[in-house]
């Protein structure tokens, strides 16, 4: 679930304008196709890698000359219910007005946290009107300028940090990893889920899919509960009546985008086909851990050097997921198959894994000083620091002086550094960049 993140405040103090400004481009088009002015205005947005829903509310308006003040009002109180987090703006220029102060009389009651957004702050020495708001309460208060772009990165960065703080709160069940088993026809998909789950006897129950139409299995191993997604169709085929399966491409992409773990399925007599690698390029950029599974193993004559053979194929073919482990199986005989959920274990708690900024800038400064970014057009790349901002999969911030100067290879230098540092075999790493204009 993304975390809802709702603007509040009285009519005209730039909330819509805040709005455009958060999500940028993309409201432009929307505005003009949907005309919605007045209702609650939804976008999908992302900072620092991390997804929310923003809402413009379109104002709390205690006015009762307003004809649509009870609809707005409404509206602006299911955000408030719905929100993780609220944005509460004022004019600064204006200063504190009454109706500011009912409206944080509400906002107070919701409980939810709060960041207090004085807004047409354009310059400097308006700040001063910030002493104003603060009595109204709330810890987090912060100065922009919607029209001019200025302090929105530092709000949203601050809205984030509230987002984890809530997140922490929640136990939940989404520690349960899902896993889906991607592969053409016929590589053994089926007789593997089904040897894994007669063989173990793990089924706890089946539950509705996701998409239409498909069931999933959840099963137990160890202390760890799976989901395995769309499952219980291959479960029920059996060899006689399975029809010819004409293989959806878009079936297996929304398996990949529902899980957290993508099992590619590959038959070892078979190479390896473009299909694979679109599947697989399409996890890795949707952030999805991957574990590579060579199946028909008892089918390959094989000699001391048949594995390696094949895990430098494999590496060769799909090197962008150079992180995934390969699993050498067969479900026919049995050999290995108990690994692949004893591999499902490890990759979770890689995906999940996270590093303190102390550490993550321990490894950045050794990076950086055995091999220095190079100068590009005369200027050179400056990291002031990395922290990771999320999981799932691990997602880290590098604050530099200017992202166009990191070369793609410099990136990706950068990640392996921190990979034969902490491992994260299986996952995927979500490196980006922002810009700082000095190191603070
Ligand atoms: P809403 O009713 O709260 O959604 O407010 P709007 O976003 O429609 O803005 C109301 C007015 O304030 C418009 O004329 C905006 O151009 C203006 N405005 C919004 N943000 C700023 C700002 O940061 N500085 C200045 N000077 N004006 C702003
Ligand atoms: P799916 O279409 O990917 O679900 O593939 P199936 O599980 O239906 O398997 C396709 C065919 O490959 C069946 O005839 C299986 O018996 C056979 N098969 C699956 N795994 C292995 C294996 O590890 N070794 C051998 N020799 N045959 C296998």
């Amino acid at each position: 679930m993304k975390p809802v993140v709702a603007i509040v405040g009285r009519p005209n103090v730039g909330k819509s304008t805040l709005f455009n400004r958060i999500i940028q481009k993309r409201l432009a088009i929307e505005e003009s196709e949907s005309g919605i002015t007045r209702d609650r205005l939804y976008a999908d947005s992302e900072w620092l890698g991390r997804p929310f829903m923003i809402v413009d509310t379109g104002g709390i308006d205690l006015d009762d000359q307003d004809v649509m003040t009870p609809h707005i009002r409404r509206q602006a109180e299911l955000a408030v219910a719905e929100a993780a987090v609220i944005l509460f703006v004022v004019d600064g220029r204006t200063g504190l007005t009454s109706a500011d102060e009912d409206v944080a009389a509400i906002l107070r009651r919701s409980e939810k946290p709060v960041i207090l957004v004085v807004n047409k702050t354009d310059n400097l020495d308006q700040e001063k009107n910030m002493f104003d708001f603060y009595r109204l309460g709330f810890p987090e208060t912060i100065a922009v300028s919607a029209v001019h772009g200025l302090g929105i990165g530092d709000l949203l960065d601050r809205m984030v940090d509230l987002f984890e703080e809530e997140k922490a709160d929640e136990v939940s069940d989404d520690e349960i990893m899902r896993v889906a088993f991607i592969g053409r026809p016929n590589v053994g998909k089926s007789s593997l889920i089904n040897y894994l789950l007669g063989e173990e006897r793990l089924i706890v129950s089946d539950i509705p899919g996701t998409t239409r139409d498909s069931i999933d299995t959840r099963i137990r191993h160890d202390d760890q509960e799976l989901i395995l997604i769309d499952t219980a169709g291959m479960r029920r085929r059996s060899r006689v009546e399975k029809p010819v399966e004409r293989y959806s491409v878009m079936r297996a992409l929304k398996s990949v985008d529902q899980a957290d773990v993508v099992l590619l399925v590959l038959d070892a007599t078979q190479s390896i086909a473009e299909q694979d690698q679109r599947i697989a390029g399409y996890a890795h950029d949707a952030g999805k851990a991957m574990i590579i599974v060579m199946n028909k193993w008892d089918l390959v004559e094989k000699d001391g050097k048949t594995m390696d053979r094949f895990r430098r194929r494999v590496r060769e073919e799909l090197s962008f997921v150079d992180y995934a482990p390969i699993l050498f199986i067969s479900a026919k005989t049995g050999q290995r198959v108990t690994q692949i959920l004893d591999t499902i274990q490890q990759v979770t708690h890689q995906y999940f894994l996270r590093l303190s900024t102390a550490v993550i800038n321990e490894v950045l400064r050794e990076a950086v000083s055995i091999n220095p970014p190079s100068a590009y057009k005369g200027r050179r790349l400056k990291i002031y620091y990395g922290t990771q901002t999320g999981v799932r999969p691990p997602t880290f911030v590098f604050f530099v002086n200017d992202p166009d100067l990191m070369h793609f290879s410099y990136k990706r230098f950068l990640e392996n550094k921190i990979r034969e540092s902490f491992g994260f075999e299986g996952t995927p790493l979500k490196i980006l960049l922002r810009k700082r204009e000095s190191q603070s």
